[in-house]
């Protein structure tokens, strides 16, 4: 797509048909339908017309903060300290309609309310809640979260980052690497192993020692700033450290949180694939008719089209479960593991339906299926999620 020009091709409209195989409003509050509605305008004025050159430039949607922030999408399911404290649902959907502008753009969000906010939400003290969670709540500030670390992803209770007592002080040392908003943040929530086992901190940007450089050259997620971060010899005052947090069931607890969102945001990120795949064979003519009178190709629709239903249902269920309380580690994982496994399956097949014009960034189809590459390692890869559900099936650990 020429730079600037308007939105992508086949996208951002609602298509009729697919909307009307699920009739997913019928399970919907009129609060629900708002926000969904609220989110999926904002993303079609303000971010399809310039996504494209944003992934495309490597530019993060660092500037859309104080917008996201006013309508109330940072922190959006928390309580209190400026938050909207909407149901899970609300936030599922808002989490959909900002994938399907662009996995970055939820990322974006995620990070700041799933993992920044939710780690000083839920484990922070009185003092850490206040100075930071209204201001990250307006977008006014944002935060990371530094878990993975060169050598340790999927294992990161094997983490080398140290935090060590001297006085009153901690002294952190070591590296965390692949951190979404690493080097756009204000604070960052780092994970870091202490004498009394892991243990969160807030590091706040300007601090001696701490660096934060971009990843670049990368092929998924453009539009998304990722960052390693240096911690050397960083002095932190004892009020640093969260004081909720121990173990590493602290940062696993606000990991779930931001899979929760996946799980409604890959539909999104599919949901548009599938709309522009459904506009181009509509109107795309091959042997004198259009190829969406083609059985293949309406196989090919018909198939993607029940995915997305079943990944749509299911997010549903998940999270009127996560609503009642009743949510557990396990379900989400499945609904991570299933719905960005069939995301990046939509897509690859809407690709195949846009033919030539699906590989440039003038329709979204590649972009997402390339940003479902990220979305399907991070927050525990499909790999992990995997073991998560046989262990829930068979009550055996595989993972070492
Ligand atoms: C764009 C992007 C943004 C990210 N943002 C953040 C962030 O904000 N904060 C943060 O802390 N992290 C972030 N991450 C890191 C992400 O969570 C890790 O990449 C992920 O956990 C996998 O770790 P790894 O890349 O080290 O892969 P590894 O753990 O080395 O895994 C490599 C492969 O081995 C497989 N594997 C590993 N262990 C097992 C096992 N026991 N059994 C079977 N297979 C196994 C994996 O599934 C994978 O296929 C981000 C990553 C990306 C790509």
């Amino acid at each position: 797509m020429p730079k600037g020009s308007a939105m992508p091709k086949g996208s951002a409209m609602p298509n009729d048909g697919l909307t009307a195989l699920i009739d997913i409003d019928a399970c919907l509050s009129e609060d629900e339908k708002l926000i969904r509605k609220t989110v999926r305008d904002f993303v079609a004025a303000r971010v399809r017309p310039r996504i494209a050159e944003w992934f495309e430039d490597g530019v993060s949607p660092r500037e859309l903060a104080g917008e996201l922030g006013t309508m109330g999408l940072f922190g959006m399911h928390l309580t209190g300290y400026g938050c909207a404290g909407t149901n899970a649902v609300s936030y599922g959907l808002a989490c959909l309609e900002l994938e399907a502008g662009d996995s970055g753009l939820r990322s974006f969000v995620s990070v700041q309310g799933s993992l920044s906010m939710f780690s000083i939400w839920k484990y922070g003290s009185a003092e850490q809640k206040q100075e930071w969670l209204p201001r990250l709540a307006r977008g006014e500030a944002i935060g990371c979260f530094g878990l993975t670390e060169p050598d340790f992803g999927s294992d990161p209770a094997s983490m080398r980052t140290r935090a060590v007592r001297d006085g009153d002080d901690w002294v952190l040392s070591g590296s965390k690497m692949w951190i979404t908003n690493g080097s756009i943040a204000d604070v960052a929530t780092v994970w870091a192993r202490t004498e009394d086992g892991i243990r969160g901190f807030l590091v706040p940007s300007g601090t001696p020692g701490f660096t934060a450089s971009d990843v670049h050259h990368k092929l998924s997620l453009r539009a998304s700033t990722t960052s390693a971060l240096a911690l050397d010899d960083v002095r932190l005052p004892g009020s640093a450290m969260l004081p909720g947090a121990r173990g590493l069931s602290g940062p696993l607890g606000c990991l779930n949180e931001a899979r929760f969102g996946i799980i409604f945001g890959a539909m999104g990120a599919a949901r548009d694939c599938l709309e522009s795949a459904l506009a181009y064979a509509g109107t795309r003519v091959q042997f004198g008719r259009p190829i969406a009178g083609f059985q293949l190709t309406q196989a090919k629709l018909a198939d993607t089209a029940l995915e997305y239903c079943k990944g749509l249902l299911l997010a549903m269920h998940l999270g009127r479960a996560k609503d009642a309380g009743t949510l557990t580690p396990s379900q989400i994982s499945a609904g991570k593991l299933n719905n960005v496994r069939e995301a990046i399956q939509i897509a690859r097949t809407c690709r195949t339906i846009l033919g030539g014009s699906g590989i440039t960034t003038e329709y979204p189809v590649l972009r997402h299926a390339n940003n479902l590459e990220s979305v399907l390692t991070y927050e525990g890869t499909s790999e992990v999620h995997q073991l998560a559900v046989g262990q829930a099936l068979t009550g055996i650990s595989a993972y070492r």
